[in-house]
């Protein structure tokens, strides 16, 4: 018997409705969880994400009449197969997609995080049969801290460069990761700066009303003394490129999950790292697959082996699927490869 979603080599296919989820290969009807460009790929004949991701898509993708717009829970029928979306808590926008035929629910969850950061939707758990997640932090060792704390430490950070006349330089993704700490930053201490490819994304959530505190674009025709004492973020990328050396006497901080790794930190040659992630913990993992109820799991982009072997030592029907997303990268990531450009 054919199952309600499988995996056909271009993404996660639902042969009854005939739509991809998420797919990495071009086909004509795909649902996106969100705008990260592992998800949201060129060439699709047809998009639907979230009202809150269309902007982020046609941002990424070009403005086009092909990317249509769902409110988070409202039902969609393709050829009686039932879908919605619901907050997954990843980014802004971000959803896991429900699929429901008949006695038959899966859970396709994107990427998500358990946290409530703030600005994105807080995830919600969905009751399935069949649940779909990524590993991407599935190893005990990876235990975040509330971002209040991490925040905090930020800020400390900020004000230590600041008297000692530094410009301070922090990585974050441009779509997410950035944003949720530009509202942790404390403007108190000066001013915040961004990356093009960072304010261009700001600007287009602030024209959607999303708040985000007040930054300043980080143009070449300021100098040093307009950046000495004030906070700079831009993508992950930027910090390994001449574009950081304008700033000549800084102190460079990655915002990273995989700051708890040891040794990341020095091998990135970054001078401080903050352990903030915009994925689920280990801890976070599990409590979202025991909400969900689901017996079956599929495990897909991170520690996969070892995490689905661990849910079957838990009773779980655990399977690992191959697939092109990503997990959280240090390195210049394919999702930050189109804001590069722009
Ligand atoms: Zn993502
Ligand atoms: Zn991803």
């Amino acid at each position: 018997m054919e199952r309600l979603l499988t995996f056909d080599g271009k993404g996660i296919y639902c042969p009854r409705a005939d739509v991809h989820i998420d797919p990495w290969e071009k086909v004509p009807k795909a649902l996106i969880t969100h705008g990260h460009s592992d998800h949201a790929r060129w060439g699709m004949g047809a998009y639907l994400c979230t009202h809150e991701s269309v902007p982020i898509l046609q941002h990424r993708l070009g403005k086009t009449n092909r990317i249509q717009g769902i409110a988070f829970g409202e039902n969609l029928f393709i050829n009686g197969v039932k879908f919605s979306f619901h907050p997954a808590g990843h980014v802004i926008g971000s959803a896991q997609i429900r699929v429901e035929y008949k006695d038959e629910i899966w859970v396709v969850s994107g990427d998500y995080k358990l946290a409530n950061d703030g600005i994105s939707k807080a995830f919600e758990p969905v009751k399935c049969h069949t649940f779909i997640t990524e590993s991407t932090f599935g190893l005990p060792v990876y235990k975040w801290q509330n971002q209040t704390a991490i925040f905090d430490k930020v800020n400390t950070w900020w004000r230590k460069n600041q008297a000692e006349g530094r410009v301070s330089v922090i990585t974050a993704y441009s779509l997410g990761k950035a944003q949720r700490l530009i509202n942790g930053l404390d403007p108190s201490i000066g001013k915040i700066y961004t990356h093009g490819a960072i304010e261009n994304t700001n600007s287009i959530l602030r024209e959607h009303n999303h708040f985000i505190q007040d930054t300043q674009f980080a143009t070449a025709s300021y100098n040093f003394k307009d950046y000495q004492g004030n906070m700079v973020v831009c993508p992950p990328s930027a910090a390994n490129s001449n574009w950081v050396k304008k700033f000549k006497d800084f102190r460079l901080g990655i915002a990273s999950g995989w700051m708890q790794m040891r040794g990341a930190r020095r091998r990135r040659a970054a001078d401080i790292g903050f352990i903030l992630s915009d994925h689920a913990d280990w801890n976070g993992l599990n409590t979202a697959i025991e909400a969900t109820g689901a017996n079956e799991i599929y495990v897909t982009h991170g520690f996969s082996r070892i995490y689905s072997q661990y849910l079957r030592e838990q009773g779980y029907d655990a399977k690992i699927v191959e697939t092109a997303f990503e997990g959280e990268r240090l390195d210049s990531t394919e999702e930050e490869k189109i804001d590069q450009t722009t």
